[in-house]
């Protein structure tokens, strides 16, 4: 998101300003600060000058923060069947379980298991190495 303030100036937001995450699995700050790297590789590749810096400062950044947004909100909504099944999985299998609550600090990883069934399905098995069921 930007906002022209002039002829030739813009403003660029950051963190909730840019983008609002719930506070629920705790991502609005790192996210900030990721973004905040992003938005100065940008500042590096292109003249931060005008309105076509801040759409592909907002395109690099959204990359970033799609993954963990959706992750966020996953948990907003009532568990679909594959994400209950995996907490099934998860109570009876404790490396599952570890691996599972030690991947929080790489929301864009756990959407990936999330995201889909076919995913979720796979995922236990590559965490037990089982690479023969894994998809
Ligand atoms: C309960 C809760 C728990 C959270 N837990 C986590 C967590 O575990 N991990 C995590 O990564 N994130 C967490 N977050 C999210 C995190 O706090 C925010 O994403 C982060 O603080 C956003 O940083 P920011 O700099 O964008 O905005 P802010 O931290 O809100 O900073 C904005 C600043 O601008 C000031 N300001 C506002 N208007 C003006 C004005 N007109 N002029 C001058 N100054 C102004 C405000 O006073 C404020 O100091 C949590 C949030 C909540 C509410």
């Amino acid at each position: 998101m930007s906002a022209r303030l002039g002829d030739d100036r813009f403003a660029v937001a950051l963190g909730d300003a840019w983008v609002l995450n719930d506070p629920v699995v705790g991502q609005g700050a790192n996210l900030g600060s990721r973004t905040a790297f992003v938005l100065a590789d940008t500042i590096l590749a292109l003249p931060p000058d005008d309105e076509t810096f801040c759409r592909a400062a907002h395109a690099a950044m959204w990359d970033a923060a799609r993954p963990v947004v959706d992750w966020t909100n996953a948990f907003l909504q009532p568990p679909p069947p594959h994400a209950r099944e995996l907490l099934y999985t998860a109570a009876r299998d404790q490396r599952v379980a570890n691996t599972f609550i030690d991947d929080f600090n790489d929301p864009t990883a756990q959407w990936d298991v999330l995201s889909t069934p076919q995913h979720t399905a796979a995922w236990p098995h590559r965490v037990r190495g089982d690479t023969g069921r894994a998809a």
